[in-house]
């Protein structure tokens, strides 16, 4: 045993992966504590205050009949923002003879849903080409995981000066995180909503779950930053069964909102049909966030 013991051996705090020295020379706005950031979409819509809100829908707008009905749902639950999207990344470049991106149409499509039913609309831009329609719908627009350092998107993106929620790449730490956040925040746009969605790790990749919600990201960013920070439990675990466990979590974790992937019929979803939860297991689950967050003082 007298071989394993040093006398001197210190339990100093480990080095952190985000040093004082990065906070102030290369994220010095992301990492600035000196205001409350909150991000306002519309009357009584914020992230980063008390309330929690939601994003729900589809994966991608695969017809006008989908997001009409997604839209009753949400109503019915009073949430208030839809997401869809109309230009679509794939990891793989195949697809079904089912699924098609419905691009400029699909945007139609949500202008119709967000005048109809006053919802707020998030939808992903994956390509500068598409800003311009995407902003004359879009209340908030999403940059991708895969895009996360895509810094000419990134800085096109801020200069539209609509809110943004920029999603955490799989693999990147919260250095790099923050360091694509800090190229939108450059442009003066600070309207900016981070969003944790899974990381890559070996032992996930199995079909049912690809990537490990990093809950432990909400409360080191927190620390980190004042941004509104939310979570995506669908894409994370990429399995339905699951997902209703992660909200909850994410909730208690101390999340500012999240994105939670819904269908009508989720086994005729276009795309990742093992995703999306269906309008009845999404009611459910809503009312058991609204205790959670009641439970720590917030709301749904
Ligand atoms: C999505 O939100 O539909 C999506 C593709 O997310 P991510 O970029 O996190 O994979
Ligand atoms: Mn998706």
């Amino acid at each position: 045993m007298g071989k394993y013991i040093k006398k001197n051996l210190s339990n100093k705090f480990p080095t952190k992966d985000i040093t004082k020295d990065d906070k102030l020379n290369k994220l010095p706005i992301s990492t600035s504590k000196k205001r409350k950031r909150i991000v306002k979409i519309g009357e009584g819509i914020v992230f980063g205050d008390k309330s929690i809100p939601i994003i729900a829908g589809p994966n991608g707008v695969e017809n006008y009949k989908l997001m009409f009905e997604t839209a009753k749902c949400l109503k019915k639950n009073k949430i208030n923002i839809i997401r869809g999207h109309a230009y679509k990344p794939l990891t793989f470049p195949y697809r079904s003879n089912q699924y098609n991106e419905t691009k400029d149409r699909g945007m139609d499509i949500m202008d119709s849903i967000k005048k109809e039913f006053k919802l707020k609309i998030v939808t992903e831009v994956t390509e500068i080409s598409y800003l311009d329609r995407i902003c004359d719908t879009a209340d908030i627009i999403q940059i991708g995981s895969r895009n996360m350092q895509n810094l000419e998107l990134l800085k096109e993106c801020a200069r539209t000066f609509k809110p943004i929620i920029l999603k955490r790449h799989f693999g990147a730490s919260l250095r790099d995180f923050l360091g694509a956040a800090e190229h939108i925040l450059i442009e003066g746009n600070e309207k900016l909503i981070l969003c944790e969605r899974g990381v890559s790790i070996p032992h996930t990749h199995r079909d049912t779950s690809r990537f490990a919600l990093d809950i432990q990201a909400i409360p080191a960013l927190k620390e980190l930053t004042n941004f509104p920070i939310i979570s995506d439990p669908s894409h994370a675990s990429f399995w339905a069964p699951w997902v209703p466990s992660l909200t909850l979590a994410s909730i208690a974790a101390g999340c500012d909102g999240l994105i939670i992937e819904i269908h009508k019929n989720p086994k005729k979803s276009a795309v990742d049909p093992l995703q999306p939860l269906n309008f009845k297991q999404f009611s459910n689950l809503i009312q058991k966030s609204r205790l959670v967050a009641k439970s720590i003082n917030r709301k749904i």
